[in-house]
């Protein structure tokens, strides 16, 4: 293999973005991944995920996402195909919002920040988005600069641009072994045998990445959360203007999901909370009967008519929460040569227009505020997770 200046292993979202901005830099970089790409059990592969800048009183996270939005919108025209789909989010709760809670946070915030955002209560709600139950259902909002991107899809058009523009793309290479020099990181063994030498190796290997650097197996966790998709019998229903992504009291019961997807032609619905930890490689990803049937009690409390739905497809797709759910770009304290770009701990997709530049400035030493969040950190005893959206039971 020839010498490159960056060696980026994995190729989701962080990984993909980072080698686009990488090459556009001047680098040479090449990216390794198991493929096929999209990895079929990628956090990053999937048929959809949320677009938001609600953070609820974490403006740095709204700030990061206020820079995103263009971005995504970039990449619509660039790619000439609707990857990220502007239609909306509501996030509704039982009763009224109230101070310090997620909803009631997220929209002074975003309003005061000059987001187009507006207010329902349970008349509202019902008239507008007559799915939810507004019986339980009685404040919130609806939040117009949100949506959806079409994730794998997004993953893929991203990778055929890296091929295309001369980024190195081994699909089928798995990534077994850190080379070193002393205190210098000098490339990465495959498992199959092959030796890719690079000056610097970018770790974006998502939930797997502390099985190639087991000092992070202290700060990160494979979390496993259940996606189930849903066949409504009434898609109009659930489709815009009456049906919008949505967050049903999201912090206090980890519901949220997706309008009906046109080409999928399904409801998705995922749970942002606790989950059982799962080794990324030896585990069996599964959704059980227990998960189902809490589904189908929150179903039939919030969108009746789905309360019944049949379910076609599911999914337990592993978070790399890191202790505090804030993302880890940084070089390693000690190993020069070494960058981690992971941690996406169940919020990350959102932010893909922007990772490359994050994760290049990384690697290349330069100062950037925003890294600040996401730098090499210890786990404090009693350590908590602190995205504002996380139901955390
Ligand atoms: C169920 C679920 C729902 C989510 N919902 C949302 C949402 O609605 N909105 C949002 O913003 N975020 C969401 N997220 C979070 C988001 O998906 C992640 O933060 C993001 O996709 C992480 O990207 P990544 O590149 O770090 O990891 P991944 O996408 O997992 O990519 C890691 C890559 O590393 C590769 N790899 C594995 N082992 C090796 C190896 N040994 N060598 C080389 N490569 C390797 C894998 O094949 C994979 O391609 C969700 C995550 C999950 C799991």
């Amino acid at each position: 293999m020839p010498t490159h200046d960056i060696l980026v292993a994995g190729c989701g979202i962080y990984g993909v973005t980072a080698a686009l901005e990488l090459h556009a830099r001047g680098h040479r970089v090449a990216v390794i991944d198991p493929g096929p790409i999209p990895h079929p059990l990628a956090a990053s592969t999937d048929i959809s995920k949320a677009i938001r800048a609600e953070y609820g009183g974490d403006e740095e996270y709204t700030i990061l996402m206020e820079e995103a939005r263009p971005g995504w919108l970039a990449w619509n025209e660039e790619f000439g195909e609707t990857l990220y789909h502007e239609w909306g989010i509501t996030m509704f709760t039982k009763g009224e919002m109230q101070p310090g809670g997620y909803e009631y946070e997220s929209y002074q915030l975003c309003k005061r920040r000059g987001h187009p955002i507006e207010r329902l209560n349970a008349d509202e709600i019902r008239r507008r988005f007559p799915a939810w139950n507004a019986d339980l259902y009685t404040d919130g909002y609806f939040s117009a600069h949100a949506g959806w991107a079409a994730s794998g899809r997004v993953v893929e058009v991203l990778a055929e641009k890296a091929r295309r523009v001369g980024v190195g793309l081994y699909a089928g290479q798995t990534a077994d072994r850190l080379l070193r020099d002393g205190d210098r990181i000098t490339g990465v063994q495959t498992r199959e045998g092959e030796t890719f030498h690079a000056g610097t190796v970018v770790v974006a290997m998502g939930t797997w990445s502390w099985l190639l650097a087991p000092e992070l197996r202290s700060v990160f966790k494979s979390v496993g959360m259940p996606v189930v998709h849903l066949k409504p019998a009434n898609p109009s229903l659930f489709s815009p203007p009456l049906f919008t992504g949505w967050a049903a009291d999201v912090a206090r019961s980890g519901w949220y999901g997706f309008p009906y997807h046109p080409q999928a032609q399904v409801v998705k619905v995922g749970f942002h909370g606790p989950g059982p930890e799962l080794h990324p490689e030896r585990d069996e990803r599964v959704v059980t009967d227990e998960d189902i049937r809490r589904l189908r009690a929150f179903l039939a409390e919030t969108f009746p008519a789905l309360a019944d739905a049949p379910v076609v497809y599911t999914r337990r797709c592993l978070y790399c929460d890191t202790f505090d759910e804030h993302f880890w770009i940084d070089r390693h304290p000690t190993l020069a040569g070494l960058v981690v770009a992971a941690g996406g701990s169940g919020h990350g997709f959102k932010f893909g227009p922007i990772f490359g530049g994050l994760i290049a400035n990384a690697v290349e030493g330069k100062e950037d505020g925003r890294l600040r969040k996401f730098r090499w950190r210890e786990a404090p005893a009693g350590a908590r997770g602190q995205e504002a959206s996380r139901f955390h039971g």
